[in-house]
């Protein structure tokens, strides 16, 4: 991985340079869901009451959350606190991918794990989902305890109205890029080392890609250094944009790529354009 200081902030990961080309700019949350017809029952009121309260956010939107399915790929770091907010703030279907069993050093940040879950032989997809049920019992969840490849991704994710990019490694990214891409799933992504993390919202066909950003892969490497709170305030905002992206409130991370270093309180946000050539997106 390589490390590159800009203005203010640590950047993670190489990025392609950027041209001058005008930047692509197109019109905010086109990608929301559409609303059918319903209301929410007098405890949903209730329940949800704080966030109904949020300026252009109402009924619809809440009802949007409820009807929607976002899959979010690697439930560790990121993942965990992803989605619990998801959950809490009312999503009705998660997709849980995952093929890994929680371990003694995953708990310094994938808090969706507790010390019960490493002996327990709980897959992490399992002992994810029973906590969400508690937190939100009317959440849906699919528990898909298999490594993402080529041949099952279509099968895994073809419910997914958006994608969480919430993996650790850039082969399963790209996978996942270029599923979104053909299939025209928005998706987030979101990668973390140290106090650093980087986040960015990818509509196909209207935004820069992830492998127009990221061109080629960083080199691999064991034991990335993480503070688990650097992992959970970027997980909070991938389910921020989802949310955004679902409910058509806000404005999401398109065509931005912000980056953050929690260690001096420094953010940027990078405006990113396509790559003309790039092997996924063009067309
Ligand atoms: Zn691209």
């Amino acid at each position: 991985m390589t490390i590159i200081r800009g203005r203010s902030s640590t950047y993670l990961f190489e990025r392609r340079k950027e041209t001058k080309e005008s930047f692509f700019r197109p019109s905010v949350n086109s990608h929301a869901i559409p609303m059918s017809p319903g209301k929410l029952t007098e405890m949903e009121k209730e329940r949800y009451k704080r966030q109904l309260l949020i300026k252009g956010f109402g009924q619809k939107a809440q009802l949007s959350l409820a009807r929607s399915t976002v899959g979010v790929l690697g439930v560790g770091g990121l993942g965990s606190p992803a989605c619990m907010y998801l959950t809490a703030a009312g999503v009705g279907r998660l997709i849980l991918i995952d093929d890994q069993i929680p371990e003694v050093s995953n708990l310094n940040r994938q808090v969706l794990h507790w010390e019960r879950d490493v002996s327990s032989g709980r897959e992490k997809v399992e002992s994810a989902a029973w906590k969400l049920k508690e937190m939100n019992s009317d959440l849906e969840i699919v528990e898909i305890s298999e490594r993402v490849t080529k041949k099952n991704l279509s099968a895994v994710l073809k419910d997914a109205d958006v994608m969480l990019d919430c993996t650790d490694n850039f082969e399963t990214r790209y996978l996942l890029n270029r599923f979104c891409v053909e299939e025209k799933v928005p998706f987030v992504h979101a990668a973390v080392e140290g106090m650093c993390g980087q986040i960015t919202t990818i509509v196909p066909g209207k935004t820069p890609c992830l492998r127009c950003l990221f061109p080629r892969p960083p080199p691999k490497r064991q034991d990335i250094a993480i503070l688990g709170a650097t992992a959970g305030v970027f997980g909070a905002m991938q389910a921020t944009e989802a949310i955004k992206l679902i409910t058509g409130v806000g404005e999401t991370l398109r065509s931005k790529l912000l980056v953050g270093d929690l260690s001096c309180n420094t953010w940027d946000v990078i405006e990113v354009s396509r790559d003309k050539g790039c092997p996924v997106c063009r067309r």
